[in-house]
């Protein structure tokens, strides 16, 4: 293994098959032959290592799981069929009845059903601490919290957590801290570093990038992966083979493509920031950013989404989307192509007005994918459909 993200992210391959193949093979395969009944009860007992059954572990999905332990420098992963599968599992595996945790209420949609209608059924209650009020949060934590959940930076808010302080602040209060690092992805950011005990991924997101499939990853220490492994294999949330192979083959561009993504959104964050038709523009590396300092202490870039609040509200936001020519109207993120939403009528629709207001999704709010097409006609594409929406 390299010390450095772009190698690790090409080189780290399964070994090859008799084929000698140079770019690794799909293995589309359900169970996997042992060469006698010994050898089937020493790999069931894990006395050996080996493949047994695709809900288990399948060579793509390991080798998957082999690339993001070594660009998020975590011991041990589980790859899953979708980035909800991950963040469920990760919660279900480690908590029991009458746990609680406390989340940043910044969080994506789905994630915020989970917490707030899911788990309560079950007994997990959870509390969300505002990042504005960061320095009351140990007033949130009841004898029960076991576990710290944060996403940064936040769908669609672009808030940021400190991590460092996050990584402190659950060594204290002996909770697992948990990150949701699908916005930033390895390249830009590994919470790890800074404490994190479980990281998950939407690998729909970026880790694809060219929106063809879902996938995602819980990636941690070994001692909380055996748990969160135990979870899986018995739940059967497992990635396909197909999936995975797609995702280990986009990890060897994701460094470049980040690069790129990270150098549109800031120049058209930059062109837009001041601009008389909108509200705000928020960015983690414009300077204007309410964390800037944090994003810049703990990203290496400020990823490639931008939120554009409009003047004139829903109404407004909506002409907008609709002039739009290039960009297109879709519900995912972190695609080659440039994507448009509005939050508050479509991803962040099931939240009350009063808990948008409290994430920072106004009615005007646009969030925008900045993809990898060239960068002057993506800001183009913007300001006629700003213009045209008047
Ligand atoms: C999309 C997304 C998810 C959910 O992932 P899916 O692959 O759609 O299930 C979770 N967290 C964040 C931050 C996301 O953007």
């Amino acid at each position: 293994m390299s010390k450095h993200f772009e190698t690790n992210s090409i080189r780290i391959t399964p070994s090859k098959s008799n084929q000698k193949e140079h770019s690794a093979p799909i293995y589309l395969t359900s169970s996997f032959t042992f060469e006698s009944a010994e050898e089937a009860r020493a790999t069931f007992s894990e006395e050996v290592q080996g493949n047994i059954y695709s809900r288990y572990a399948n060579p793509n999905s390991s080798d998957l799981i082999e690339k993001i332990c070594a660009a998020e420098g975590t011991e041990m992963g589980i790859a899953t069929a979708s980035g909800m599968a991950a963040m469920f599992g990760s919660i279900a595996s480690l908590l029991q009845q009458g746990d609680h945790v406390l989340a940043s209420r910044s969080l994506f949609g789905s994630t915020h059903q989970l917490l707030t209608r899911v788990f309560p059924k079950w007994g997990i209650t959870s509390t969300y601490g505002d990042i504005s009020d960061i320095d009351n949060w140990e007033k949130l934590i009841q004898p029960n919290t076991k576990m710290l959940f944060i996403e940064t930076p936040s769908n669609p808010g672009l808030e940021i957590i400190d991590l460092e302080w996050a990584g402190n602040f659950a060594k204290a209060h002996n909770l697992i801290l948990v990150v949701d690092n699908c916005f930033a992805t390895p390249y830009l950011q590994q919470p790890a570093k800074w404490g994190a005990h479980i990281v998950t991924h939407s690998a729909t997101k970026y880790i694809d990038g060219q929106g063809r499939v879902l996938g995602g990853l819980i990636l941690g220490t070994a001692e909380l992966m055996k748990e969160v492994q135990f979870f899986t294999r018995h739940t059967g949330p497992a990635i396909s083979p197909f999936n995975a192979w797609i995702l280990s083959k986009s990890m060897e561009t994701l460094g470049v493509r980040m690069d790129r993504h990270c150098e549109n959104a800031l120049k058209t964050a930059q062109y837009f920031e001041g601009s008389s038709e909108l509200e705000n523009v928020k960015y983690p590396f414009l300077k204007s950013h309410p964390q800037h300092h944090l994003a810049i202490k703990q990203m290496k870039h400020g990823g490639g989404i931008i939120t554009l609040t409009v003047k004139g509200g829903e109404e407004r936001a909506r002409k907008f989307i609709d002039h739009l020519q290039m960009i297109s109207i879709t519900a995912n993120l972190g695609d080659s192509r440039s994507i448009i939403t509005h939050p508050a009528s479509t991803t962040h629709s099931k939240l009350s007005v009063e808990e948008r207001a409290r994430v920072g999704i106004s009615d005007g709010l646009v969030r925008l994918s900045v993809g990898l097409e060239h960068v002057d006609d993506i800001i183009e594409d913007v300001e006629r459909a700003l213009h045209l929406s008047k």
